[in-house]
């Protein structure tokens, strides 16, 4: 089975990231059933909003530095950057002559990016999910573990491999989407009903992997809750608090049911210390590893290794692409 995944480097990776994604995919690289497992850096992707070329090269080796700081071992994963394998951008380009603009213009995270643009909203924003049915149908891959926020994505790729296999013949396999458990969705922490997002220019919405550890307690100590000093989970009374919970269950391993019986007595500021405390034992060694490797040669050499297999087995999907297509001469 295939498995793949990446993160845009649009930003510091944030601790929704991590719980989101980039925790599970450490947990499972050591599954067995997996004969190849894929992660990249979609940097194409993080070029569908501004971005300024040396933050852009900056976040890119941050985060593979990140991806390997947080455990992902290069033994078992292939490391890539998209842009370092041309084969995405050309799937890219048939897939989106494969969508319709109807399907691409109903993609909620389209509309809601659309309305943060300030300096007009870019094509590639609107066919962005034509580029990621591309990432995933290139390599046949089974398993894409999403978030809750890329789900819609996904389904849009399952509908782009099923209209071209119609109409060309099998060509892709169709993947299945992979909701991991304890993948949970991490929220704002200013206004709890949005999701954490990187690229949310509120730096205090989001803890980034890489803040300096006192700023991230800080964060969370002052994050937006209710004032009725009752630790419990509820969604949509206490979105603040839930969300909590939900980071010190991610981060401590145990159920929301048995903190909320431990924290049943506490008020709110012992509660949030305690939750600060557990996000500084995470990201203490991420940070300690993450500087070892920054500059390293190391890096390099992963990428590389990354960037030739993915080479490999993309550059014989790409070629039967264009021969089912009927592109050029016949390969
Ligand atoms: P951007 O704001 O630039 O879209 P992002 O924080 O949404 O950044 P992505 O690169 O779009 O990050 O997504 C990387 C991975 O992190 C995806 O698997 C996505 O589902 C997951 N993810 C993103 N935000 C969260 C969140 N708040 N909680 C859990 N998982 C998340
Ligand atoms: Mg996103």
């Amino acid at each position: 089975m295939r498995f793949l995944s990446g993160i845009q480097p649009s930003g510091n990776i944030t601790l929704g990231n991590y719980l989101g994604a980039l925790k599970n995919f450490v947990k499972l690289q050591d599954n067995p059933e997996f004969t190849d497992f894929l992660v990249f850096v979609a940097d194409c992707h993080a070029i569908t909003v501004p971005q300024e070329k040396e933050t852009l090269r900056k976040n890119i080796r941050s985060l593979v530095a990140l991806y390997l700081a947080c455990g992902l071992d290069p033994k078992k994963v292939h490391i890539f950057i998209q842009s370092e394998v041309p084969a995405h951008n050309q799937l890219g380009w048939v897939l989106e002559c494969t969508g319709y603009i109807g399907e691409l213009e109903r993609m909620t995270q389209f509309k809601d990016k659309k309305e943060k643009q300030v300096q007009g909203v870019s094509a590639g924003l609107l066919t962005y999910p034509a580029l990621m049915a591309a990432d995933i149908l290139l390599y046949d891959t089974d398993i894409v573990p999403v978030g809750q926020d890329q789900k819609q994505h996904l389904e849009l790729t399952r509908d782009l491999a099923i209209r071209f296999n119609n109409k060309y013949g099998d060509t892709f396999k169709i993947p299945e989407p992979y909701i991991a458990k304890g993948g949970a969705k991490i929220m704002s922490l200013v206004d709890p009903t949005k999701k954490m997002s990187k690229s949310d220019p509120n730096p205090k919405a989001y803890i980034a992997l890489l803040d300096d550890i006192n700023v991230a307690k800080k964060k969370i100590k002052s994050s937006i809750t209710d004032s009725d000093n009752l630790i419990k989970y509820d969604e949509i009374n206490k979105p603040g608090i839930s969300n909590l919970l939900t980071i010190l269950s991610c981060l401590t391993n145990t159920s929301i049911e048995k903190l909320e019986e431990k924290y049943k007595n506490s008020n709110y500021a012992t509660f949030k210390s305690d939750v600060a405390d557990a996000v500084e034992a995470e990201l203490k060694p991420i940070q300690e590893k993450y500087n070892e490797l920054i500059n390293s040669k190391y890096l390099d050499e992963v990428l590389d290794e990354g960037r030739d297999y993915a080479t490999y087995l993309a550059n014989k999907k790409i070629n039967k692409v264009y021969n089912k297509v009927g592109l050029g001469r016949k390969r």
